[in-house]
């Protein structure tokens, strides 16, 4: 099989890139091992083939927002969900207090703004945010095909340093975009964030939006297809923090990237891909990642726009 051997060309020509630093403003992210790199690629079939670091576990993060993004869409549907949360790429970074005039409305899901409110759209209402956070974990595992725990000290210490996105989550509760309490609702959050995957398991995940929404492994089917046209849209055009453009028109896959050092992209009806590097760009998105992308991209004629 040609695909292992051809993973690791890719990998050893971005393993020589070491600019950039892991995320520092979550104390607890800045003592990673800088140098960790694995890729990994699951067909819709449910073949996994990965090299270097890709069982290595680390904070999903941001990655979460996208998954999270389209329970909320699978609770409460679609115009229900576009009433809190518009799908415009913001061009800000992830963390601006970005909201649009008037309504309040965050710009997309993507932002934490939109996430933090995706995050409080699940579950039926009155839901404590324990029973919330456990759907999340729920639907996170099924999507990894594998029970997942949670970076408990990654939490505590991105808890310690909150207070913009308690910022957020006061102004979201001020204009009714959101109802329950901020506290609450971000300690929730950043546990969701804090959820440990390895770059296999986010392959896998990919694969299950790759595959329209069944876990190509177990079988089970955890979104729509229509559900993830949605989801993949809004990942392609607002997935990648504010350098989204660049990302589309060099690599041209729907993708979503976390600061714990991940990147996940899905290709409809071919594979899902993740990587895991640690060292961001100034956006947030790790720069083996992002290489890896665009040699995996350009080598076997992944971006959307290709025409044959
Ligand atoms: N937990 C992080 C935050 O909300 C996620 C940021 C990210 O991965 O972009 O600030």
């Amino acid at each position: 099989n040609p695909v292992p051997d051809y993973l690791a060309e890719v990998a050893e020509a971005c393993a020589s890139l070491t600019s950039g630093e892991p995320a520092s403003y979550i104390p607890e992210l800045a003592s990673v091992d800088p140098d960790r790199y694995g890729v990994a690629m699951a067909t819709i079939d449910g073949a996994l083939y990965s090299v270097g670091d890709a069982r290595h576990e680390f904070t999903i993060q941001s990655i979460s927002k996208a998954f999270v993004y389209g329970l909320a869409v699978r609770e409460r549907g679609l115009t229900e969900v576009l009433r809190k949360v518009d799908v415009e790429p913001s061009g800000d970074p992830f963390d601006e207090l970005s909201l649009e005039d008037g309504t309040g409305r965050p710009r997309n899901p993507m932002i934490n703004a939109g996430a933090i409110t995706t995050h409080a759209l699940v579950g039926g209402d009155g839901v404590s945010s324990a029973g919330r956070f456990e759907e999340i974990h729920r639907l996170l595992c099924d999507l990894a095909g594998r029970e997942l725990s949670v970076d408990e000290e990654v939490w505590a210490s991105e808890m310690s340093v909150s207070d913009r996105n308690l910022a957020i989550a006061h102004l979201l509760r001020s204009h009714g975009i959101i109802s329950d309490s901020p506290e609450e609702v971000v300690s929730a959050y950043v546990r969701q964030c804090a959820v440990l995957v390895t770059a296999e398991d986010l392959a896998m995940m990919a694969a299950t939006l790759a595959n329209a929404g069944v876990q190509p492994v177990t079988g089970q089917r955890i979104f729509s297809g229509h559900q993830v046209r949605h989801l993949l849209s809004v990942m392609l055009t607002c997935g990648m923090y504010d350098s989204a453009g660049d990302w589309v028109s060099n690599v041209g896959i729907p993708a979503k990237s976390g600061v714990g050092g991940g990147i996940i992209g899905a290709l409809p009806g071919q594979v899902g891909i993740a990587t895991f590097a640690p060292r961001l760009d100034p956006h947030g998105s790790s720069v083996r990642g992002i290489e890896t992308f665009e040699r995996l991209s350009h080598d076997m004629g992944l971006h959307l726009m290709e025409v044959a």
